[in-house]
């Protein structure tokens, strides 16, 4: 994730302003070090039926590029939620009111990625993206 924080506001814009771009990211990084399906082990994969999701050529089973990570069972847009990301990187000490101004969400949404975000960089000491509770 120390990309991400190294990135000024227009270029962290321009970079992910898309679903697809955030997405990208986000299998890129998860499966940095190659595909290994969660439930065989096997590590030939093709593309699955949603935009850089993975499916295991063996058991066919299917992982979403969001699955098994920080975003897993986030209830707001992908885009939005790195933004949060980004947002959190650059200000630990913003409020999910502030957060929820800003991305025009709910105040409980961001408060619950938030608390999962600042959970995650005081365990790591950065957020990874890959980290689960
Ligand atoms: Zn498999």
């Amino acid at each position: 994730m120390l990309e991400i924080k190294k990135l000024n506001v227009s270029q962290f814009e321009s970079l992910f302003s898309t679903e697809e771009s955030c997405l990208k990211f986000i299998s890129e990084q998860k499966w940095s070090e190659g595909f290994i399906c969660k439930k065989c082990g096997h590590t030939n994969f093709c593309k699955g039926k949603t935009a850089f999701s993975r499916r295991c050529t063996r058991c066919k089973s299917e992982e979403s590029a969001t699955a098994n990570t920080i975003f897993h069972r986030c209830h707001i847009h992908i885009t939005e939620a790195l933004r949060m990301v980004y947002m959190v990187c650059h200000d630990p000490g913003i409020s999910s009111y502030e957060l929820s101004r800003q991305l025009d969400k709910r105040q409980m949404t961001c408060w619950k990625l938030k608390s999962k975000l600042i959970e995650c960089i005081e365990k790591k000491g950065e957020i990874d993206l890959l980290y689960k509770e």
